[in-house]
């Protein structure tokens, strides 16, 4: 790691909340080399190596999640600032690691699964995470769906009564203005096989303040909608985060969270505790973990599926079954999504918490 911190910040752990005893320079929102310096999350002599990052990569901190840095190579630094490692891909690393391409029908629709389809209405973030699997795309050029891309998506929709699911995911969609968002939901929302509407965010805790009383009530439409939260540790949740997520719950919204399992940020059980006992004291219930999608310059955030199993299994008897999300690992290669967790049933046995064995008289484990 490149960076050093020249500030004396420090951070106080209680019960899972993290407090800064003094906050760093904030900047309204960090979007290139230079800005990184003067706010002292990079040094001078590195600035050159970061603009070649940013000329390939998307670069974002907004002022909500820079408050939270007390590192740049903390759990919330790692996320957001740039590194020049970013300039080197793996061999097992893609492009399109989750194969969203192939399976695109037509600009703005993604459709891997029978019942659901994604919609992007826009690639547009309010920060961008250097671990993300879509970086290659998303970025403030834009990737806004013109009126008439959006009426083709809707007219896809319309003809495939198979759907029942749309789940909105971009870039950001968020990041829409109220007016927008509003009329993307209820056109889909006028569908009669759509049965359910999915808005993927990060903005909540990124970017708490856009969370307004009437984006909030563009979610009110009379197809449940569903919010599912990007959030990776405890101290995203901040009070700001929080009264986010409650106007978005004002609109009758359910809340569900997902996270991704990266080096540095979230892997050990302490950090998955802490966020998910978070994200219940929020109201959101943790849906996903994800395994690191094999994105270009991202493998230092690899965590072995091994290492990931070893640390949820930790966690299993220690914390509330609400905590628990489904630990999940996208095929590369578009495959589709499925369940790595660690497994309890051995040889005939099945495991408890404690990892004792135990038989079971009368139950099948064949
Ligand atoms: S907010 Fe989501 S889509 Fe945007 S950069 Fe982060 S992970 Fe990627």
């Amino acid at each position: 790691m490149i960076f050093r911190w020249f500030g004396e910040i420090s951070t106080a752990h209680s019960g899972g909340r993290h407090t800064l005893t003094r906050p760093p320079l904030i900047q309204s929102s960090i979007r290139d080399a230079d800005a990184l310096v003067t706010a002292g999350l990079a040094q001078d002599a590195d600035r050159a190596a970061l603009q070649v990052v940013g000329g390939r990569y998307a670069v974002a901190i907004t002022g909500a999640m820079q408050a939270l840095i007390a590192h740049p190579d903390d759990p919330i630094g790692r996320q957001f600032i740039p590194d020049p490692a970013e300039l080197a891909t793996a061999p097992h690393e893609r492009a399109d690691p989750i194969g969203d391409d192939a399976l695109s029908p037509l600009p703005g629709v993604v459709h891997r699964y029978p019942d659901r389809a994604l919609l992007k209405p826009l690639l547009v973030c309010p920060v961008y995470c250097r671990f993300c699997f879509r970086r290659e795309h998303v970025g403030p050029g834009g990737g806004l769906l013109s009126d008439a891309e959006l009426d083709a998506a809707y007219a896809w929709f319309r003809a495939r009564p198979a759907i029942r699911e749309v789940i909105l995911t971009g870039g950001d969609p968020l990041m829409l203005s109220p007016r927008r968002l509003g009329a993307i939901l209820c056109t889909l929302a006028e569908i009669p096989h759509i049965e359910l509407l999915r808005i993927h965010t990060r903005v909540p805790v990124a970017e708490p303040s856009r969370v307004t009383e009437a984006l909030a009530a563009a979610m009110e439409v009379e197809t449940p909608v569903w919010l599912v939260l990007h959030a990776n540790h405890a101290r995203e949740l901040t009070p700001d985060a929080v009264a986010a997520l409650r106007r978005i719950q004002g609109a009758g919204v359910p809340l569900l969270g997902q996270s991704v399992l990266l080096r540095g940020v979230n892997d050990s059980s302490e950090a998955l505790e802490d966020l998910f006992r978070a994200m219940l004291r929020a109201r959101v219930k943790p849906y996903y973990l994800h395994q690191l999608d094999p994105a270009p310059g991202t493998a230092r955030f690899a965590v072995p599926i091994e290492e990931g199993q070893r640390i949820l299994r930790a966690l299993r008897g220690r914390v509330t079954g609400l905590a628990w999300p489904n630990y999940v690992l996208d095929i590369p290669g578009g495959h589709g999504k499925v369940p790595v967790g660690p497994g309890y049933l051995e040889d005939g046995a099945v495991l408890d918490p404690a990892g004792t064995r135990h038989r079971l008289a009368g139950v099948s484990t064949a």
